[in-house]
């Protein structure tokens, strides 16, 4: 066979995927502010969901992404579309979606793939697939270059990644629940909180303020540490049974060996010890905060007490669509901010001085 021949035999048995343009917000360098762009979307193959996006919610993940801060993990290849809290309406689906129909309400989180025969996968645990693809910023498997998320008009995923958002739900408070809200109701899930535990959540932004409801709603005892003295009240209101305001290391001391159990969602660099310090014998502290730059553990922080240093990655999807199950039938949603597309760069800003009561919901209907 000529060359000729060989590549009409290779388009014949893999034809180039067709793509349909779609408004989106990207950032081209990890200074660059986030400005307008076109991108290239899928058509709809047998499994997919075509999504017409409604909110998309703002996640650090999504800022720390954008500026490149998690280089060693996980480089950022430009332009970056972000966004991974995805609420949308149905539009279209291929011939063999079954899950849903146009016109439904859907969401999509942190995944829209993995390669479903893994070990990881097998136990519903998508997240820890080895080839988990992640919404935004991670090898697209169809049209080549990276996925591209949430900050944009639309978007076309597989029925397998794409949950079910209970209908008393409104949409632009649901939409950060595809992560903030699964992130904190795993660990919780997996660490067995319920009534009798006594539970810490360090940070009150988008992650601790639904690891407050969460915890509430499960009948723990929650404690909240914030660096922020003017979120007390709030905290009070989201269900914290108190709050400590961390530079007060009297009041900080009090609790000193007494938590079961420390969600720790705090996105900057911050001692671990003194919360590690906290936790009673055989109690636990889970990692979801991400920070730039490695924490410092003093061996002396575990030792003494047999205490648990642990970590946790969103949820897998059957655990995500329990979740958003519970927040249906509980009536649980972030409590949001709803900016146009054109304040991202400036939320970006407020997310960084912990301005933000307490998740930014885009409203997508300000990109058409
Ligand atoms: P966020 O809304 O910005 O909240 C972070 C909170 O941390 C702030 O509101 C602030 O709370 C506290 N904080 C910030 N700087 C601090 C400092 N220097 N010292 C102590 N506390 C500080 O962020 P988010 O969206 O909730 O995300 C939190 C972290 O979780 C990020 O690193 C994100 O990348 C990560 N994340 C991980 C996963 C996962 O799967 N593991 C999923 C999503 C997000 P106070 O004002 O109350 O002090
Ligand atoms: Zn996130």
């Amino acid at each position: 066979m000529n060359e000729a021949t060989q590549t009409a035999a290779n388009e014949k048995a893999s034809p180039p995927t067709r793509t349909h343009a779609a408004r989106a917000y990207a950032a081209a360098s990890p200074s660059a502010a986030l400005t307008a762009a076109t991108i290239q979307r899928r058509e709809p193959g047998p499994e997919d969901v075509w999504i017409e996006i409604l909110y998309c919610g703002v996640c650090h993940s999504d800022l720390h992404q954008v500026r490149n801060e998690w280089v060693a993990a996980m480089p950022t290849v430009y332009p970056c579309v972000p966004g991974h809290e995805i609420v949308g309406r149905v539009q279209r689906v291929g011939s063999a979606v079954t899950k849903f129909k146009p016109g439904d309400l859907a969401a999509v989180g942190c995944m829209v793939d993995s390669d479903r025969v893994c070990p990881e996968c097998r136990a519903g645990l998508e997240q820890y697939c080895p080839s988990v693809t992640l919404t935004y910023n991670f090898p697209d498997k169809h049209l080549g270059g990276v996925t591209y998320g949430g900050y944009s008009e639309s978007i076309v995923v597989d029925q397998r990644f794409v949950l079910r958002v209970p209908a008393n739900l409104p949409p632009a408070g649901a939409a950060p629940l595809l992560c903030a809200g699964i992130t904190t109701y795993s660990p919780m899930r997996h660490w067995g909180i319920g009534k009798d535990k006594k539970v810490g959540i360090a940070g009150l932004g988008g992650l601790g303020h639904m690891g407050v409801k969460f915890a509430h709603a499960l009948g723990a005892h929650v404690v909240v540490f914030s660096t922020s003295p003017g979120k007390k009240e709030d905290a009070r209101r989201l269900g914290a049974d108190a709050v400590v305001i961390t530079r007060d290391a009297d009041e900080m001391r009090k609790h000193a060996g007494s938590f079961d159990f420390i969600l720790d969602t705090i996105s900057a660099d911050h001692d671990l010890n003194a919360y590690l310090t906290l936790l009673r014998r055989d109690g636990n502290l889970t990692l979801v905060g991400a920070p730039e730059k490695p924490l410092a553990v003093s061996a002396f922080s575990l030792i003494p007490g047999r205490r648990h240093l642990s970590g946790s990655q969103i949820g897998g999807i059957r655990e995500t669509q329990e979740m958003l199950d519970f927040c249906g039938q509980h009536n649980l949603v972030c409590d949001v901010e709803v900016i146009p597309i054109q304040k991202i760069n400036e939320a970006y800003e407020r997310l960084l001085r912990s301005d933000v009561k307490y998740r930014f919901s885009i409203d997508m209907a300000s990109l058409r």
